[in-house]
């Protein structure tokens, strides 16, 4: 702000000079045309009277009337053109007529010989000279011409131009001005007390020549008080006034050797041009300062919302990572739950593939007795018919035993049958359930198992004939074991029962296949009703309660069900439900 302040006056100052400058040339140059045009006015007067018969007669003639009468003329012309006084002198420089005649100063009469104007005058034939008035005491700027007749001087006509009208009108503008010769001696100046003084100091020859003529009279002829400063300035000290800067223009007066000059105030002028221009460089400064501010703060505000932003983000991202990590964490232990759980599952699927073995073998332990009977008579049989068959030999009834041997071939094909069975029935078979089991197949082979205890306990088996080529999705040994297992329990149940039976049926239920194995028992008891398809739970001395679970559990793996309906004394019906397997 000082830097532009300073820089701000110091241009203001130049400019204001400048503006002066230009101002003071213009003031300058309009008031020497004034001047000079005053001066052209009056020097046509002289020009004229020099060619005026009247003037020229009265001094031809000599005759005192003639320059009366030129007296009057004078003065009427002086009043009309403002000229000072108009004077004719002769030969000897004596005035002989003057428009001031009757006044107490008149020049009539007077000798102006020793004027330079009018020896210039008589040799040039004319000439101008600024002078004091040595009988008026008036300076003014005397215009003199030769009169002439016949190319004979006859005299000099003389108006003398005083310029108090001027230098009036001068001081009515506040600028100084003043008009100095070729010697810079002021001659006219609208300070009155600055006439005749010097712009320069004379050398003492220049002050004696001058005093001797009493061109400006006894005046001291000192220097003005005019002091140049450094900054192409005047110091200037006007009377009644202290010292003060002005500028100083100067000027040429066409048709004089004389110099113009003005002096243009520079103080309030100058102080009001600084003052404006450091106002406007503060202005200028405060308005950069504010634009400034209004960048800086919005510059601040954006990198405030540039780094809550930035903040915002990281602490998203931090949340995300940390979320992240704990799904990642989540995952991992959900993997590892799962592969617990695989692996329990694996462990409780063999566990359940052991369980479904060990109810197999139970059941062949069951069996096995009832089995070794179904074998011992066709292996008595066979005995008997090979006995035979060894008379009938000896006899030669060959017939017979062809016929012996045929039997003994169905016998050992029966035993082969039950063998077969067991031997398949024992067998560790893959729990896969996408094989097609024809229905009859499985009941049948079920009955080889068990239909040794049906005979013995005199059960009656009503086998009711499925449709022929009913089939099921499942494998055939498991569908078997489920089988021998419900035909077992119904055996059990029916012990104690007068008139025991065993339904066996199949039938197509909608998309499925129903397989029944019905008893007429006593029914299931109340007691494990409710949790029958649970293990353990058996109302036999020796029973492990695992039958009807593992035989649930084989079936579902087939996609079916198992189902029971019982009630007390009417005896128990599981049904089977499998999908079809067409084929
Ligand atoms: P277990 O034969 O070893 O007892 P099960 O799971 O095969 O095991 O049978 C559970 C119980 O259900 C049997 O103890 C018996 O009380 C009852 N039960 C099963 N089938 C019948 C049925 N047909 N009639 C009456 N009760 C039955």
């Amino acid at each position: 702000m000082l830097v532009a302040l300073w820089g701000a006056g110091h241009v203001g100052r130049k400019q204001a000079h400048a503006d002066l400058l230009d101002d003071a040339s213009a003031a300058a140059a309009l008031k020497v045309t004034l001047l000079t045009s005053e001066l052209d006015k009056q020097r046509s007067l002289p020009f004229v009277l020099a060619q005026d018969s009247e003037v020229k007669g009265a001094l031809l003639s000599g005759d005192p009337a003639g320059y009366q009468a030129l007296n009057l003329k004078f003065e009427a012309l002086s009043r009309d053109t403002g000229a000072a006084v108009i004077y004719l002198l002769d030969l000897s420089g004596t005035g002989v007529a003057a428009s001031n005649w009757n006044l107490p100063a008149s020049f009539v009469g007077s000798n102006f010989a020793f004027r330079p104007y009018f020896q210039g005058a008589v040799h040039a034939g004319r000439s101008e000279y600024f002078a004091l008035g040595n009988v008026s005491n008036e300076p003014g700027l005397y215009l003199a011409r030769r009169l002439e007749q016949d190319g004979r001087p006859l005299g000099v006509i003389v108006v003398k131009v005083e310029f108090g009208t001027v230098e009036a009108g001068w001081r009515k503008f506040p600028a100084p001005v003043f008009v100095t010769d070729e010697r810079g001696v002021v001659l006219l100046s609208s300070v009155e007390s600055w006439r005749f003084l010097t712009e320069r100091p004379l050398s003492p020859e220049e002050r004696e020549a001058l005093r001797t003529s009493l061109q400006f009279g006894d005046a001291p002829l000192t220097p003005l008080p005019l002091r140049p400063d450094s900054a192409g300035r005047v110091t200037v000290q006007l009377p009644g006034r202290d010292e003060e800067p002005f500028l100083h223009v100067q000027a040429p007066v066409p048709g004089e050797p004389w110099q113009f000059h003005l002096l243009s105030a520079t103080g309030e002028a100058t102080e009001r041009a600084v003052a404006d221009a450091r106002l406007k460089a503060a202005l200028a400064v405060l308005c950069t300062l504010l634009a400034a501010g209004i960048w800086m703060h919005r510059r601040h505000r954006i990198q405030d919302r540039v780094r809550a932003q930035e903040a915002i983000r990281q602490e998203l991202e931090s949340r995300v990572a940390a979320r992240t990590r704990e799904l990642r964490e989540a995952n991992a232990q959900l993997r590892a739950e799962m592969e617990d759980r695989q692996r329990a599952e694996a462990e409780l699927h063999s566990l359940q593939e052991e369980l479904v073995q060990a109810n197999k073998l139970a059941f062949l332990g069951q069996i096995t007795a009832g089995v070794a009977h179904e074998i011992n008579q066709p292996v008595a049989a066979i005995r008997s018919y090979a006995d035979n068959s060894a008379v009938f030999l000896e006899r030669g009834v060959l017939d017979r035993v062809r016929g012996n041997m045929a039997a003994i071939a169905a016998l050992t094909e029966r035993i082969g049958v039950i063998t077969n069975e067991l031997r398949t029935f024992s067998r560790k078979s893959a729990p896969v359930a996408d094989g097609r089991v024809p229905v009859e197949v499985a009941i049948d082979g079920a009955l080889t198992l068990v239909g040794f205890q049906l005979r013995r306990r005199g059960i009656a088996l009503h086998r009711s004939a499925s449709e022929p080529g009913l089939a099921v999705k499942a494998e055939r040994v498991r569908l078997e074991q489920v089988l021998v297992n419900l035909l077992q329990n119904a055996i059990d149940a029916l012990e104690q029962a007068a008139e025991p039976r065993i339904t066996v049926s199949a039938y197509r239920d909608g998309s499925r296949v129903a397989l029944v194995v019905a008893d007429n028992g006593p029914g299931l008891p109340e007691s494990i009703t409710a949790s029958l398809f649970t293990p353990f739970q058996t109302t036999k001395p020796r029973g492990l309660g695992l039958g009807l679970v593992i035989s649930r559990d084989i079936v579902a793996d087939f996609g079916g069900s198992l189902s029971v309906q019982s009630q007390p004394g009417c005896g128990a019906r599981f049904t089977i439900h499998l999908p079809e397997a067409t084929s």
